[in-house]
């Protein structure tokens, strides 16, 4: 397993640690494990890593430990390749440093009128989140000084040279001071990445996160393309086509946890979180309830799972991929013990396909991807498994006391398909999982929010 640790073992400010608990960050990631403690010493880095890793934080958590907040000039500078990435970078840092830094980082990106650019540069930011080609602009306008950049992190340096933007990146760091410190975050390693390194860095420190040999379970895997704003609708969609007993469902933050236990309580599921953030006791208490069978679905973050000893896991659903590979092993390796046959159920957000790919590569697992369930495809399920519990109730027998029931009602007049139509009905109705109104909910709700009157999954 990676090497990850908490990030109160990492040094940092309670302003950071707040801002990050707000995030919902269980623990550091691999990369962050890593990386955070090297360049808070002042060291530079390489850093081999994808989009996905959490390596917006292994460097942005530093630079915003680093920079003086009582300067107001830029001292921390970050290049990215596109415009996107930039605003996304920007945005991370800033919730990051919320508690710590009170002017924002400023992304800079063709496109944007240079004026507005120029005008939000006088409030003073500390940390400059830019694309190469627009910040050269300012730069020859003598709109920007890097004199006292401190920290320059080059952010996917690899797509930055294809993109054609060498030579705006050595001209930026000509100008930046030579003590300064340089990051270099890249997926490869191609050559001219290297001459960049040696050219600008000084003894880099290279992180590569490797990976330890690992065994994939023999467990069925498969995927599902899904926007995220869908995946509870998927997810639910999946339980009642499947109908299993007991699943647990990852989550990679405990504020997605709690979303997400609280949507599922919403549309009529019995379900429990579980993560880091809770005392043992109340772990227990939910640990408790998941093996005696009071709730179907566990929510769970991947420090929480990881005391679980809980045998008969019929689904694992991983419904965000995880930031690395051995997590999600980990993850699925908690389905199909015991020679039973177990599921894993990715469900697949745009920009996790990147991340999921890895998965794929690392696992080297046949992971089918499957298509989206439709309502229809999902109401014919049910009704054949409806209507084949009604074949064996017939040949059961044992029906003699019902038929006197009927009878009563067929010399009422009403006709035999009547009769069963009104009959499926009542039943069908009673044994989906209904949504209850927000007042009922809260009335129902126990004192660690658990709704304490759930309905379970059809049993039938
Ligand atoms: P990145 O690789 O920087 O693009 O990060 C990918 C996503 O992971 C972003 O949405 C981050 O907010 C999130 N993230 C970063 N670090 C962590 C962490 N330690 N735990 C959970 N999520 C994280």
């Amino acid at each position: 397993m990676l090497k990850k640790l908490k990030f109160e073992e990492l040094g940092l400010s309670k302003e950071v640690l707040r801002a990050i608990a707000d995030l919902g960050f269980e623990e550091a990631s691999p990369i962050q494990s890593e990386a955070i403690p090297v360049v808070m010493t002042g060291r530079d880095i390489i850093g081999q890593a994808m989009t996905g890793s959490g390596k917006t934080a292994a460097f942005g958590i530093p630079l915003i430990e680093k920079v003086d907040t009582k300067q107001r000039i830029p001292q921390a500078l970050v290049l990215c390749p596109t415009r996107e990435l930039a605003i996304q970078v920007a945005g991370e840092i800033n919730k990051l440093s919320k508690y710590r830094l009170q002017i924002p980082a400023l992304p800079i990106y063709g496109g944007q009128p240079i004026e507005r650019q120029i005008h939000a540069l006088r409030r003073g930011a500390k940390i400059i989140v830019a694309t190469p080609g627009r910040l050269c602009d300012h730069l020859e306008r003598n709109t920007i000084s890097l004199k006292a950049v401190k920290m320059v992190v080059l952010d996917e340096a690899d797509e930055m040279l294809d993109m054609g933007f060498r030579d705006d990146i050595e001209a930026i760091l000509k100008q930046t001071p030579s003590t300064r410190q340089t990051l270099l975050f890249s997926a490869t390693m191609p050559a001219p990445i290297l001459h960049i390194a040696r050219t600008y860095q000084k003894d880099p420190h290279i992180i590569r996160v490797a990976h330890e040999k690992v065994t994939v379970p023999a467990i069925e895997q498969v995927y599902y393309e899904i926007e995220s704003s869908r995946k509870a609708d998927l997810l639910t969609r999946i339980i009642d086509i499947n109908n299993p007993k007991r699943v647990i469902v990852f989550c990679n933050t405990k504020r997605r946890v709690d979303d997400l236990v609280h949507d599922l309580h919403g549309r009529g599921y019995s379900a429990d979180g579980i993560h880091g953030d809770m005392t043992q006791q109340k772990r227990n208490r939910v640990m408790d309830r998941f093996r005696k069978g009071t709730t179907d679905i566990l929510v769970a973050t991947d420090v929480a799972a990881r005391g679980i000893d809980v045998s008969d896991i019929d689904i694992v659903f991983n419904y965000e991929i995880p930031q690395d590979e051995e997590s999600y092993v980990h993850r699925i390796g908690r389905t199909g013990r015991a020679g039973k046959a177990g599921k894993a159920f990715s469900l697949v957000s745009g920009h996790e396909m990147y991340r999921f790919r890895a998965v794929m590569r690392y696992t080297r697992a046949n992971i089918t991807k499957l298509p989206v369930p439709s309502f229809k495809e999902i109401e014919e399920v049910k009704t054949n498994k409806m209507l084949n519990t009604v074949r064996s109730a017939i040949q059961e027998k044992n029906l003699e006391n019902y038929a006197q029931m009927i009878e009563c009602l067929l010399r009422e007049e009403f006709t035999s398909l009547d009769i069963a139509a009104a009959l499926l009905k009542l039943y069908l109705h009673k044994s989906q999982p209904q949504p209850k109104p927000q007042q009922e909910r809260a009335e129902h709700s126990s004192r660690d929010g658990a709704p304490r009157r759930q309905r379970h999954f059809n049993r039938r």
